[in-house]
């Protein structure tokens, strides 16, 4: 037990929780985080009450963390208490980080998944088209009402963040490398650069352990269309992995399964779109910068097989992709 233990508090927004059970998943480590910080506000995991945030004075808190995408007035505002309240903010997992599977939602708007969820869905029984409601709004309990924006964003695009972890969830090794930190913060003060991604800088498939022969693909093939040869690049036997695009520190989980990478750690530093960059390594693997080779129908027939390509290539970072501009632009 150290004697200056820290203030910890643990945020959220549009969150499945698995960020929370990565936290758990510590295992009995959990014990060195709260011999180190006292957990202040950790509503998932115990009745805390966002009242109980708000008393806290400013910089009181000293490290939070944020999990979840910014979707609604209510997660904007824990968001802008935890920056108040806070001298350290960490983006916690891929949603916090760069928007993440509910920052699909920015492929429509919200009156467009009003109307497919509580109107055109088969199932959907709701004459009198009763919706939540878009505004910030106190009912007859005196409760306050969250209004859904219209747009998921990342946690940097509402607050300033000091750090990241990403993972969907995080992996619990990298959130075993926040103790030493925190152990660090409370013995000299001192904390990484600001912007720190605590994860590796390399791409995963520098990590991987599967063997890459530079082998070119002539059609692309889904997981469960073959069984695919243990030993060899999956991206070279023509399923789609993300490796290339996204960033290293899981220890390549995925690929030992055998399944492929879906990028959830998101691009390396040197990125900027982790869908263009992917869009890139395929082409190059498809062989379509040797153009002879290739005719635009040729390329027009591989892409085809790519399903849901927004899905695969932005699954974990719409909010902060170029081409999410576009798509608001032509909303
Ligand atoms: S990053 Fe993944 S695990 Fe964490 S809240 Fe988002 S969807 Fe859930
Ligand atoms: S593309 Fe996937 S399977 Fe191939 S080396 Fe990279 S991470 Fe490994
Ligand atoms: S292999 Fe890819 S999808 Fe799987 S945990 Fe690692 S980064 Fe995430």
């Amino acid at each position: 037990m150290v004697e200056n233990k820290i203030k910890l508090a643990i945020g959220l927004g549009s969150t499945c929780a698995g960020c929370d059970i990565a936290i758990l998943d510590l295992k009995e480590k959990i014990f060195d985080l709260v011999a180190l910080a006292d957990i202040v506000f950790w509503p998932t995991a115990m009745d805390f009450k966002l009242s109980e945030l708000e008393k806290f004075n400013e910089n009181e808190i000293d490290i939070s963390l944020y999990h979840g995408t910014v979707r609604t007035s209510e997660h904007e505002h824990i968001a802008h208490l935890l920056r108040e309240r806070s001298k350290v903010i960490i983006a916690f997992g891929s949603c916090s980080c760069f928007g993440g599977i509910p920052g699909l939602c920015n492929v429509t708007d919200r009156e467009g998944i009003f109307n497919t969820i509580y109107k055109e869905t088969p199932s959907t029984v709701n004459p009198e088209f009763v919706t939540p409601k878009t505004e910030t709004v106190v009912n007859k309990h005196n409760l306050t009402l969250p209004e859904l924006h219209n747009d998921g964003k990342a946690l940097n695009q509402v607050i300033d963040v000091d750090y990241y972890l990403p993972g969907c969830p995080p992996p619990v090794e990298l959130i075993e490398k926040l103790l030493p930190i925190i152990k660090e913060f409370i013995d000299t003060g001192n904390l990484p650069p600001k912007g720190t991604v605590i994860a590796s800088e390399k791409t995963l498939c520098d990590e991987c352990p599967l063997e890459k022969k530079g082998k070119m693909i002539s059609k692309i093939i889904r997981p469960h269309e073959i069984i695919p040869d243990p030993t060899r690049c999956l991206l070279e036997q023509g399923i789609l992995c993300m490796g290339p695009a996204t960033r290293g520190g899981c220890g390549a989980m995925c690929i030992n399964a055998l399944m492929p990478c879906r990028g959830c750690m998101g691009p390396t530093s040197e990125v900027k779109d982790q869908g263009a960059k992917m869009i890139g390594a395929i082409a190059s693997i498809l062989g379509v910068e040797n153009e002879k080779d290739f005719s635009d129908e040729d390329v027009e027939k591989l892409m085809d097989q790519i399903k849901d390509p927004l899905g695969t290539f932005y699954r974990f970072t719409l909010p902060v992709a170029l081409v999410n501009k576009r798509i608001k632009e032509r909303r």
